[in-house]
């Protein structure tokens, strides 16, 4: 009898493991307490980042903390408060930014984003959605003249690592996306790059690809994780799930179920916000752009021209902040004409980020049968499909078609 596994968590990275599972013949039920894609893998940009390998928290990092400390930069935003509850989080992730890291976490993003573009065109095939991929690349654009260092500086990063890009002066940017106001001397196209058009209703369309498949889908707010056995138990108010191994996939949440447990895997989370406008008249654009000076992405989706904001460092439960994507929906009108704003409030997500910004892919230590998958903060919507795979390979006792060690989850769980 095939191994039963109960994965939780209905986000890109829970959907993706479900389906890798199942390919390798594992018997698996899928448990959320919303319907699939609706949380993070729901409001993100879409952008199927195969060119995102350098981290966030770089060495650069700490040449731009000061200005991220006194809140003066749209790309982020420190609540004082989040530093005095989680000021372990803080240090570790401003640690793990040393230049002695660096190589390795760059190779470790890298072997996860080879397989991002190719592990979605062959999902969005078998689901029947590949009008939502689209292979333009995306657009990095700079407002004064000395992004083209920026630019250049990145161009030959990628091409170091066989990632073609191409630096494009104000009329090459005009030539690609003809609707840009002339607001940007400097540019970088990566064609490498991919997105789509709503993450939401693609995460969906891969839930459902797995009931098509003979996958079972149930809706439940999961309270608890116990032994069962020689297998595990996911309990409810009323009842519980049973398998032989069960798979925490829960984004930002994952760490409340494992805390119980004694296991702490050091999550934080980087909230972010994003806001839907019109585009004036016939204006678009054929990619997702990324304004660096300004900190936004904005991505044209099936609701409109999708403006996400930076990281907000709040609480993950704390309320809205607006302050930050009212200040990048001001800035994507210097860029580009918006009109209306389709919806009252602002969509706000966090994203799910481990001091080192690798994901966390593995058995947990000293638990055998509990099988850890988050973790994967402003790239969880590319990897999602490499980290099921990873995942379903290492259960199954196949070599995974990346090396595990860096995501392991021992680095951060004794
Ligand atoms: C503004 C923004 C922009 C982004 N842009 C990009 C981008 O362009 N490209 C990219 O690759 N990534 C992007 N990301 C990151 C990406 O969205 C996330 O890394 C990814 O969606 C995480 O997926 P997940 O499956 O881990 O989590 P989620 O999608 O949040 O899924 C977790 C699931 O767990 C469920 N859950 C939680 N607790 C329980 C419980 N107790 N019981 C039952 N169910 C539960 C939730 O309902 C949810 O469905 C962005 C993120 C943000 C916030």
């Amino acid at each position: 009898m095939s191994r039963s596994v109960i994965v939780l968590g209905a986000g890109m990275v829970g959907v993706s493991c479900a389906l890798s599972l199942q390919k390798r013949g594992l018997d698996v039920t899928l448990v959320d307490r919303r319907e699939p894609g609706t949380e993070t893998s729901y409001g993100n940009a879409g952008v199927l980042a195969r060119s995102s390998i350098m981290p966030l928290n770089a060495p650069s990092l700490w040449r731009k903390l000061p200005s991220y400390l006194g809140n003066r930069s749209p790309a982020l935003h420190l609540d004082p408060a989040r530093l005095i509850a989680e000021p372990g989080w803080m240090l570790r992730f401003l640690w793990e930014a040393r230049p002695s890291r660096l190589a390795a976490r760059v190779a470790a993003l890298e072997s996860l984003m080879a397989h991002t573009v190719p592990l979605h065109r062959e999902l969005m095939t078998q689901a029947g959605i590949l009008h939502r991929l689209r292979e333009t690349g995306t657009l990095k654009l700079w407002r004064s003249e000395a992004g083209f260092a920026s630019a250049q500086a990145e161009h030959d990063f990628l091409r170091e690592h066989h990632i073609e890009s191409q630096v494009l002066d104000r009329q090459a940017i005009s030539a690609v996306e003809r609707d840009l106001k002339p607001i940007f001397p400097a540019g970088l196209l990566i064609p490498a790059n991919a997105s789509v058009d709503a993450p939401g209703p693609v995460t969906s369309a891969y839930a459902d690809l797995f009931v098509n498949r003979g996958g079972r889908i149930e809706q439940a707010e999961i309270r608890s994780l116990t032994r069962a056995g020689s297998g595990w138990a996911a309990t409810t108010d009323s009842s519980a799930f049973a398998a032989d191994l069960i798979v925490v996939a829960l984004g930002p949440w994952s760490g409340d179920l494992l805390r119980p447990l004694g296991l702490n895997p050091q999550l934080g989370v980087e909230r972010g916000y994003h806001r839907h406008l019109r585009a004036i008249g016939s204006a678009s654009l054929s990619r997702p752009v990324y304004d660096v000076d300004a900190a936004y992405f904005m991505a044209p989706m099936e609701q409109g021209y999708r403006v996400t904001s930076g990281v907000d460092l709040s609480a993950r439960d704390a309320p809205d902040n607006h302050r930050q994507i009212d200040a990048v929906t001001a800035s994507a009108r210097e860029a580009f004409p918006l009109g209306d704003v389709v919806e009252a409030q602002p969509w706000r997500g966090a994203r799910p980020t481990l001091p080192d910004s690798l994901p966390m892919i593995g058995e947990a230590p000293r638990n055998p049968g509990l099988w850890l998958a988050f973790g994967n903060q402003h790239i969880g919507f590319s990897t999602g499909p490499v980290t099921g795979e990873i995942l379903a390979a290492m259960i199954t006792g196949e070599t995974p078609i990346a090396d595990p060690k860096p995501f392991a989850p021992g680095r951060y769980i004794a």
